[in-house]
């Protein structure tokens, strides 16, 4: 009798996305999630879809109700910082419109512009005069319009977001499942994964740490960044069941899926998943990993405070989304 992997009950009536679906499409799992449990998790994915838009607004990914998320834009212009929300740069073009220079009543000039929707304009303009009476109003020249900066701003914390690492090892867990099958995980020796991944509970060993070693990076080098990467690594010597997820190839996660499994052989495997297109692909590449250190080890670096693991690796990762961006960006012009 298959029960719900999660809680046991015996209703897997549920179609899991095994890569949360605000993330991009990609595969699922049929036969092994109850729907409880699955709307459940619904709630802890969406802290990490919402804070990765960034991410996902510009490869273009849409959720649920194929929208694109909402970026939010800082829109630096002379005196005056302004957040707006757009989708897409078709929504950007149809809220700027409008710069001026307003005098104030001491002669000094400031540079103000309206950004918002195109009949909100009079309005604004009669609120700030409102606040500033004596404003008079100059239009601006198009060339000053160049100097409207926008500013996005990424916040890495979401990586160490404890509602970010239960999402990673749901992914690595189902995806462990649909290798195998929901029975290979009713035993107890799972019952850590669950329980982290269902209440935040963390054992006394990091169930899922950030990657820092540069050897495991870079040997995920060839996968570009955007597409999300899987490795499961089984080490005869070693009873830890290691998956890894590198979440858009650009932070990689290791996840403990139990610290008691038995392995007849060592076994890697790879697969990535395209969000864009949703296909799962198991690529030859053969990781240059057996000189580094094997992944199934519990090191020293995965015991650090994941909150000091991203700040370690900022510098890198924030290179490595530029780059990516650079990239895709070169790729669709
Ligand atoms: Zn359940």
């Amino acid at each position: 009798m298959i029960k719900c992997v999660y809680c046991q009950n015996q209703e897997t009536d549920s179609e899991s996305h095994i890569i949360p679906e605000g993330l991009g499409t990609g595969p699922t799992l049929l036969g092994a999630v109850g729907r409880s449990c699955n709307n459940d998790f619904g709630k802890v994915e969406q802290v990490i879809i919402k804070a990765l838009a960034p991410i996902t607004n510009f490869l273009q990914l849409t959720g649920k109700r194929g929208k694109r998320p909402a970026l939010e834009l800082e829109a630096d212009f002379g005196d005056v910082k302004q957040r707006i929300k757009v989708r897409n740069p078709q929504d950007l073009k149809q809220r700027l419109f409008s710069y001026k220079t307003a005098i104030s009543s001491d002669g000094k000039k400031k540079k103000i512009a309206f950004i918002g929707p195109i009949d909100q304009l009079e309005e604004a303009r009669k609120s700030y005069s409102e606040k500033y009476p004596n404003t008079t109003w100059e239009d601006m020249q198009s060339s000053d319009i160049s100097d409207v900066a926008f500013y996005l701003h990424f916040d890495f914390a979401i990586f160490y977001n404890p509602f970010c690492m239960r999402a990673v090892a749901k992914i690595a867990f189902e995806w462990w499942i649909k290798q195998r099958s929901p029975g290979v995980v009713q035993g107890n020796e799972y019952d850590a994964i669950r329980n982290f991944i269902k209440a935040g509970e963390f054992p006394n060993y990091p169930i899922v740490s950030i990657v820092q070693d540069r050897t495991i990076i870079n040997a995920f080098g060839p996968i570009p960044f955007g597409i999300h990467t899987l490795f499961c690594s089984i080490d005869p010597h070693s009873s830890n069941l290691v998956i890894l997820v590198g979440l858009f190839s650009l932070v990689f996660y290791k996840v403990i899926l139990t610290k008691r499994h038995t392995a007849l052989a060592k076994i890697e495997q790879l697969a990535t998943v395209n969000p864009q297109t949703g296909q799962y692909y198991e690529p030859i590449i053969r990781l240059s990993l057996r000189s580094g250190p094997y992944i199934s080890k519990i090191e020293k670096a995965d015991c650090i405070d994941p909150l000091k693991a991203i700040q370690n690796m900022k510098p890198f990762l924030l290179n490595r989304l530029n780059n990516g961006f650079e990239a895709i960006r070169a790729q669709s012009t």
